[in-house]
């Protein structure tokens, strides 16, 4: 699977938003979007973010910052779409947040397990990690309720694992995941909500996007 080669930063100076690619750095004042904030290039600080943009610009963009948060290509981007605004139940704005939510790279990274995506993501495909037990390398496995993730007994000594109960304690949490911090065990306790999880970007742009 291919994957954006376009520095992180610059991903998210050209977006706008924080898309935290980068862990702990992110959080910090070397963050790139805190010291130059404005569209990466020559003319970036001439052209301003979005001033005289169109409408087919602004949905443009607003599907590319959802793609970049969560780390995913054109191609798995559209089919989490075409998923969405297939399913009978619910909208499919609600749907495609959830089903992005649900990602396993995303809810180890929301735990607070690795620093970003990008590092979920490689964990997970290094057998890092179990769901209910088993061990499984699947970053994009859709996480179901009452699912358990627990870090592989041989992974425990693992770098960024050592003291993580500890950083763990800080970490506030979205209210539908839990983690043990005894057992460093993250539970799925119910489903993402859109009033509370305010996503990044906008999914009505988004599905205005695909709907041409
Ligand atoms: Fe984005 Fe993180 Fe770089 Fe800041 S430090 S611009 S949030 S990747």
């Amino acid at each position: 699977m291919g994957r954006d080669l376009t520095q992180k930063c610059k991903q998210c100076r050209r977006e706008g938003v924080k898309l935290m690619l980068k862990g702990e750095r992110c959080e910090s004042t070397k963050c790139a979007l805190v010291k130059r904030n404005y569209i990466p290039g020559v003319h970036g600080l001439k052209l301003g973010r979005g001033g005289r943009m169109s409408g087919y610009g602004i949905q443009l963009r607003e599907k590319q910052k959802a793609k970049r948060t969560y780390r995913l290509m054109e191609k798995q981007f559209r089919n989490y779409f075409d998923k969405a605004i297939n399913t009978k139940a619910g909208e499919t704005g609600e749907n495609l947040f959830n089903l992005l939510e649900m990602r396993m790279d995303n809810v180890v990274y929301k735990a607070g397990f690795c620093g970003s995506r990008d590092f979920a993501k490689q964990a997970i495909g290094h057998g890092a990690f179990q769901v209910n037990g088993k061990k499984l390398d699947i970053p994009s496995y859709q996480m179901k309720v009452k699912d358990k993730i627990t870090i592989r007994p041989k992974n425990l000594k693992m770098p960024q694992f050592i003291d993580l109960a500890e950083k763990l304690k800080k970490r506030q949490l979205p209210e539908w995941l839990a983690v043990d911090l005894k057992t460093l065990e993250i539970t799925v306790i119910g489903v993402p909500n859109l009033q509370k999880d305010i996503p990044s970007f906008d999914l009505k742009a988004i599905i205005e996007f695909y709907s041409k």
